[in-house]
């Protein structure tokens, strides 16, 4: 060290301390590196490096450049946690000048923050500790670092080079950042070294005569030296142990070298090699050789590309314009970023790029796999998939989208694609947007449906044809629910898929589709119009990673309006209140397994039919081993199933909370198990002993199986870590007070419990289920129990009018958190038997006192349970729901075929079969007859918002006044029809009055503004004529009059009509006169028909 700073006497104690440092670092960590042959002493090295230094840092010869500080390559992977970036040749303001305008370039990144360092190593290329994998190394005594840089010279190489500028970019794994090389070194120790090929260079041949020798079949070896502009220089590869490139020497002039060079931007995924070019390019690095991490593509890099596929429009998932590089293209860094960028991790060998290479993939293939792998890493990592099972689960959406034919699968021959003219490579074949199939994530399309569920609003289109005629009553009733249907096929011009998991909702008694970002419920049914036992969803789906191509998304509107009349829709501040519920609509048959749920995948297993086959591999299945611990079960059918309603809970849970009770039948008794059987196949000893009837209880959190059970199939209730088979026995329950409530032993299920569908075919499994009933059945059978089960299709379904008052509200204990709570909601539904169009029924259903029915409109197939059959005072038979009933949707096919087909029209019935065969008789039919008379007409304007006469401008109501300004003309007309075999009575009301009289819109609007000075006219018949109380000339009666026994009224007429109440079931006695002589005479009462519809053809 003396000897050293002999030569820096005059120079202060701080420069004196620097030095002495700079000593000590080239003493351990340089000297070492220096052949000890040259005879080279520390203090001359250090002579040495200190003039190098100084050379570069420019300036004054005796400044010494003490603000730098020397770093070790250790030291530097050790302690440097940041990017930074040091240069002896910047000025702070050269500094400052770049990196503000790297980030003008690229805004939205920090420039690189500058280190004052010393680097000096020697450059070597890892031939010394045999590892020559393409990457150079800075090293010293200690420790070595992966370099990047723009431009090389093997002169460089084992040299002992200061690194004048430089960046270094850590990594997250320990000593795996790199250097940046921005400047060529500088060498610090002059050893003369000449190049030498070996051999003599006399004879050097051009490419063509080359290319002419390599055709010919050469016996003995020659070596040859051959000169050419290189024009492709070829990715280096490893395979089978063995390290190479190519490169491909052309002719000098006959090419033109064509590149592209830009700026990377963004790294769009860097594990997958995708990265974005000036903003608008993408660049897919895929299909070469996965890059190493010091390759120094960062945001704001300059590149330049070679030989490089230009892809248009190859996946919509990706820029429209893609750049890929294959095995003949060449990639180099032209400019080191300024830039602070984090850098990613890009395996080796990721498991994208590994698929790439095993399923041989496209490259729009490639991107849409990539697309996928985002999105399900995003969505369903970690909660349900695991962070390295990601890539499995997006490879098998892959190939469901994809037809495995449609892939390439062309054996690869790499050398053809390196060097074969003309070139072809797996980048060649691409296809244009396909696949094209966009994953939504559940939130995506939940807020998609709430968007279309208002934008969809059209107000006049809820509202039937008679809506001019309706009172604000009516009208605001009718406009209190809607729905709107779209299938997901519709929602997006590409096709869309949903990825999810199936999950029981505890709170909403649903089965929900969920990612993490949202979940939906879905009401799930089957096509089978048989209900076959096997299509329902079963208690297996539960945790199955589905894939949904096909459903319904529906959305239920509900609003408070406040219209005085229909004139007033368009303005929207008559609606006081508005929500929604939205949900899915799917079949068993259109969910996709992906990755199935434990049960699912052991159900599968014994099946090795074709179906299995297509099915994702078991193995691949997280399946956990059975645990070894005990427990018991019971095999039981279920025989029926009561609806979910809020109930009186245990002594401990606030008042109420959902519940439901099933009625089954045990079929053996309760077993003990070493482990859990879970949903495997039965034992014959489960199905030994007394097949007793009990009734399961359902409370709490246990509400969750409720749409996994079906009356008819077979369960095996599960309650685990215990060997106490009493743990399942039924028991008679008691109330409080000790008095038993119940004639069945139940069964109270617990949480922890566990049920599972038994899919396997039991000898006696459907006895004991009551079939149900049709609607005819319900409507005609004089022997038909009070309480009925039965299916049809809905045809209507009408809000009724909130009855405020007449039942305690429970509003704070419905679903708490589901602001959409739908108060005192009951409903009309008219169903129509599945067979028999012509019979249907109004069943009158309380929602009010449980979670939500979905999917409850027309066109679905519903199977009505306990409702209690009632015949009304005109012998009319409806139904109503009681807390047991439960109203569930079993199929769709009716409400996804509306628009193609329409429905069955009701049939043609002859007057007297209809009056005749009251058993028999429908409830919807179409009538061919002659119109004999009109019994009565009456026209009248009714206040919209009282219902009292309408005259000219005001309302007629006095006490208290009404201020209404709106009304709306109301018809009725009753006529006397007849067809050959009996007459009836058809009443006709608003909308249909204008058809039966024939009028056009000009007489119709004529009449209704005549009807206005006085507000109302009824004109009837007596005798022969038709006449009026109050006026009997007005005009407006007379011209009634005169209409109503015209022929144009009374003419053949085709009607559809509905069977009126009958006011009583008995005869009339009516008194006649003929001459003299008073008769009494016994009269069946006419058929009594409201007019639906006039068929004018
Ligand atoms: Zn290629
Ligand atoms: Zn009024």
């Amino acid at each position: 060290m003396e000897e050293f700073l002999q030569h820096f006497r005059s120079h202060s104690r701080a420069e004196q301390r620097w030095l002495s440092a700079v000593f000590e670092a080239v003493e351990q960590q340089l000297h070492p590196l220096i052949d000890a042959s040259l005879g080279l002493s520390v203090a001359r090295l250090s002579l040495a490096v200190l003039s190098k230094v100084q050379t570069a840092v420019g300036g004054d010869a005796a400044d010494l450049p003490v603000s730098y500080r020397f770093v070790s390559v250790s030291e530097l992977l050790r302690d440097q946690r940041t990017a930074c970036c040091s240069s002896l040749r910047w000025s702070s303001a050269h500094y400052q000048e770049h990196a503000r305008g790297a980030e003008l370039k690229l805004p939205g990144y920090k420039a690189l923050p500058r280190d004052n360092l010393l680097l000096i190593g020697c450059l070597c290329d890892g031939r010394a500790a045999g590892t020559s994998d393409g990457v150079w190394r800075v090293r010293d005594a200690g420790a070595s670092v992966a370099c990047a840089m723009l431009k090389s010279s093997c002169l460089w190489l084992g040299r002992l080079m200061l690194f004048p500028s430089w960046n270094y970019i850590p990594h997250d794994a320990p000593a795996a950042g790199y250097l940046e090389l921005l400047d060529p070194p500088v060498c610090v120790t002059l050893e003369a070294m000449a190049f030498d090929p070996g051999g003599a260079l006399s004879e050097v041949m051009s490419v063509t005569r080359a290319a002419e020798l390599l055709t010919q079949r050469c016996e003995e070896q020659a070596c040859v030296c051959v000169s050419g502009r290189v024009s492709v220089v070829c990715p280096p590869l490893v395979i089978r142990g063995k390290q190479f490139f190519c490169l491909v020497l052309s002719e000098a002039g006959s090419s033109v070298p064509v590149f592209i060079s830009g700026m990377v931007t963004k790294i769009l995924n860097a594990e997958a090699g995708l990265y974005e070019i000036d903003g608008q390019v993408g660049l897919c690095l895929a299909y070469q050789p996965a890059q190493k991490c010091c390759g120094g593509l960062r945001p704001g890099a300059e590149i330049q590309l070679h030989n490089v596929h230009f892809l248009y429009r190859a996946s919509p998932f990706a820029p429209h314009v893609v750049l890929c590089a294959c095995l003949r293209s060449s990639l180099q860094v032209t400019a080191f970023s300024r830039l602070s960028s984090k850098v990613e991790v890009s395996g080796s060998h990721g498991p994208l790029q590994c698929l790439l290479l095993e399923k041989n993939l496209g490259a729009s293939q490639y991107l849409w796999l990539c697309y996928c792998q985002n999105a399900v890493a995003e969505r369903l990592c970690p909660r349900w998939v695991r962070a390295e099972r990601v890539c499995v689960v997006a490879e098998r959406l892959l190939d469901f989208v994809c037809d495995a034919e449609q892939k390439t699968q062309k054996k690869r021959n790499i050398y053809r694609e390196m060097i074969q003219e003309p070139h072809q490579c797996p980048v060649t074949t691409f296809c244009v947007w396909w696949p094209s199939a966009a994953l939504w994530s559940v939130r995506q399309l939940s807020d998609w449906m709430r968007r279309e569920v208002w934008a969809s609003l059209s107000l006049p289109s809820l509202l039937p044809p008679s809506a001019a005629h309706m009172t604000a009553l009516e009208l605001n009733a009718a406009l209190s629910w809607s729905v709107h249907e779209v299938p997901l096929t519709d929602v997006s011009p590409e096709p869309l898929l949903l990825v999810g998991v199936l999950e029981l909702d505890s709170t909403r008694a649903t089965l929900q589709l969920r990612d993490q970002t949202h979940a939906l419920s879905c009401l799930c049914v089957s096509t089978h119009q048989s209900g076959a036992r096997t299509a329902h969803i079963n208690t297996a789906w539960q945790g199955c990673l589905v894939c949904v191509r096909r459903c319904t998304l529906v959305m239920e509107r509900f609003m408070k309006t406040r219209f005085p009349s229909w004139k007033h829709l368009d303005q929207p501040t008559y609606i006081t209140h508005k929500h929604c519920r939205v949900y899915l609509q799917l079949c068993v048959e259109d969910l996709t397994i992906i990755s199935p749920s434990a049960a699912m995948s052991r159900r599968e297993k014994p099946s090795d039919g074709p179906e299995s086959a297509k099915r994702p591999r078991a193995d691949e299945a997280p399946e956990r081993p059975l645990t070894p611990a005990a427990c018991v079960s019971v095999l039981l059918r279920l025989e029926s199933k009561q609806g979910v309603t809020l109930q009186n809970g245990s002594a401990d849970a606030l008042g109420l909370q959902p519940g439901f009770v099933c009625r089954a039948a045990c079929l053996g008794d309760v077993q003990c198990w070493s482990s859990d059987p879970r949903n495997s196949r039965t034992q014959e000893r489960e199905r030994h002993g007394d097949a007793q009837e009990i009734d399961l209880h359902f409370m709490g959190s246990c509400v969750r199986w409720f749409p996994v059970l079906h009356p008819g199939c077979v369960y095996r209730i599960i309650a685990r870590n215990t060997e106490d088979v009493s743990v399942l026995k039924a028991k008679g329950v008691s109330a409080r007070g000790g008095v038993t409530q119940l004639s069945s032993p139940a069964l109270l299920l617990q949480p922890q419990w566990r049920i599972h569908t038994i899919t396997e075919e039991l000898p006696d499994a459907q006895s004991g289920v009551p079939a149900l009933m049709s609607v005819s059945e319900v409507l005609h059978s004089s022997s038909a129990p009070e309480i009925v089960s039965f299916y049809g299709v809905i045809t209507q379904r009408i809000t009724l009018q909130e009855d405020n008052g007449t039942k305690p509200k429970i509003q704070s204990l419905t679903a708490a958190g589901d602001a959409s709570v739908e108060q005192d909601l009951r409903l009309r539904l008219t169903v129509q038997d599945a067979e028999c169009p012509g019979h249907v029924i109004d069943v009158y259903v309380d929602l009010s006192c449980g979670p939500y029915t979905l999917g409850l409109i027309a066109g679905a197939t519903v199977s009505v349970h306990h409702v209690q059959r009632r015949v009304s005072r005109a012998c009319n038979v409806y139904c109503r729901s009681l807390p047991i009933s439960c109203v569930s949707v079993t199929d769709l096919t009716s409400v996804r075929s509306r628009s193609a087909v329409a429905p069955s029209p009701p049939p043609m019935m002859l007057l007297g079969e209809w009056a005749s065969g009251r058993a028999q008789r429908c409830v919807l039919a179409q009538v061919r007859g002659h119109v004999v008379c009109v019994l009565s007409l009456r026209l009248q304007w009714t206040c919209s918002l009282c219902g009292s006469i309408f005259r000219q401008s005001s309302c007629g109501r006095t006490h208290p006044p009404c201020d209404s300004t709106s009304a709306v003309f109301q018809t009725e007309a009753k006529v006397v029809l007849e067809d050959g075999s009996a007459d009836a009575h058809v009443w006709f009301s608003s909308d249909t009055v204008c058809d039966l009289l024939k009028l056009n819109a000009g007489q119709w609007e004529g009449l209704q503004r005549h009807v206005k000075v006085k507000g109302h006219v009824k004109v009837y018949t007596r005798g022969r004529n038709m006449t009026c109380d109050e006026d009997p000339d007005d005009a407006v009666v007379q011209y009634l009059s005169c209409l109503c026994s015209s022929t144009a009224v009374c003419r053949p007429i085709h009607l559809t009509c509905r069977l009126r109440a009958q006011r009583t079931g008995k005869s009339q006695l009516r008194k006649l006169h003929r001459g003299q002589t008073e008769f009494i005479c016994k009269f069946t009462p006419a058929l009594q028909l409201h007019c639906q519809r006039v068929h004018t053809h």
